[in-house]
């Protein structure tokens, strides 16, 4: 089997009102934009995967899947780290093109009549969720928030810290545990990996490296599941620090690039918990070498899953062939963010099940079907 063709398609799908993510000062979020990978073989299967686009970032990524064609075309799909290996040129001189590595996956399973998971050796047929929150909004209206997500199944949830003082940011925390108790654990998300554009916008300093040390200790004392970037995504010798005197495990990574860059991350021992992203950070496979070197140390490795349209699915997918996995992020902020726009290219969208879990589908590939009149009518760009 050759590869015969790669093909992107971009669609825009509007969210049911604006969405202010907490890490993007100023922004306003109108829709959401998928960039859908295919790749098509000689014997007529087609495999997809997607990832991210937002602000802009468009045409760089289709000037990538455009270079990457000739590393990709006429190989065989199951050669998966020898396309990587000619992939590392495209990722030299453009932009990163790894969504390219989960779509031959989804090849692969297709051929072997195999879900994803199950190919790369599975750990869990079920992944345990938490529900990703993407706004700051008013702590009352936080409460409400959490007993719902509670009503639909969630065993935990994620809050955004990006407010001017600390007992600002702590109050979020300490609204919710007074509205669930103990019924929802608590992740807080600082968000700090991406300091510069935030310190251009004018937006709250950088936190330095005492508050977020003042910030883990208020966090353990309301027990608090982990706390994820909590300073500069390169600022190593500060992770490590503050995860050395600290008990709260410190969590991050979802920006950090490669797994030459995972590997300092490990040996510093900056993070207990490591959160590459499978579009972003490496594709799958390579992201099970990080998860691996992770393993060695007892370090937790929870993909980072912010990656819409099938990218849930490719994250899934992924945590359920590492062992060491114990959570999968699931981006859900209603009436804001809501499945229906995040994985909006999927005619059945994934839903948290009753005990707070996911199933793994049984499917071949990523178990998915494409809503392929939804994608036509937000279709903005074909190649
Ligand atoms: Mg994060």
């Amino acid at each position: 089997m050759k590869v015969a063709n790669l093909t992107y398609e971009a669609v825009r799908i509007p969210h049911q009102r604006p969405i202010y993510p907490s890490w993007f000062p100023e922004k306003e979020e109108k829709d959401q934009c998928i960039l859908l990978i295919g790749i098509h073989t000689d014997e007529g299967i087609s495999g997809y995967a997607s990832m991210e686009a937002p602000f802009g970032i468009l045409p760089i990524l289709v000037a990538t899947m455009e270079y990457a064609k000739e590393f990709v075309i006429g190989e065989d799909p199951f050669a998966i780290e020898k396309i990587i290996w000619k992939l590392r040129n495209v990722a030299r001189i453009s932009t990163r093109p790894w969504v390219i590595e989960n779509a031959l996956l989804d090849v692969m399973g297709k051929a072997c009549n195999q879900p994803v998971y199950k190919i790369l050796g599975a750990m869990r047929d079920r992944v345990k969720l938490y529900a990703s929150w993407a706004e700051k909004r008013p702590d009352e209206q936080r409460k409400e928030d959490a007993k719902r997500l509670v009503e639909q199944g969630f065993k935990a949830v994620k809050v955004r810290f990006c407010s001017a003082t600390m007992k600002e940011d702590i109050a979020q925390v300490e609204a919710v545990r007074a509205a669930v108790g103990g019924q929802l654990e608590i992740m807080v998300d600082a968000n700090q990996g991406t300091a510069v554009e935030r310190q251009q916008k004018g937006f709250p300093e950088l936190w330095s490296y005492e508050r977020a040390k003042q910030t883990a200790r208020e966090l353990e004392n309301l027990n608090c599941t982990w706390l994820e970037e909590p300073l500069y995504r390169y600022n190593f010798e500060g992770l490590a620090k503050l995860s050395s005197e600290v008990s709260i495990p410190i969590a991050g990574g979802e920006i950090n690039r490669g797994i030459a860059e995972f590997k300092w991350l490990l040996e510093q021992h900056c993070f207990r918990i490591i959160q590459p992203n499978c579009t972003m950070s490496e594709g799958i496979t390579q992201i099970r070498k990080i998860a691996a070197m992770a393993e060695a140390q007892g370090v937790t490795c929870n993909p980072h899953a912010w990656i819409p349209g099938i990218g849930l699915l490719q994250s899934l997918h992924l945590a359920a062939s590492i062992c060491n996995c114990d959570y999968l992020e699931y981006p859900y902020d209603p009436p804001a963010l809501l499945p229906g726009s995040f994985q909006g290219i999927l005619v059945n969208e994934l839903t948290v099940e009753a005990d707070g879990y996911l199933t793994l589908p049984a499917a071949p590939g990523f178990g998915y079907t494409l809503d392929e009149e939804k994608i036509h009518k937000y279709s903005i760009l074909k190649g």
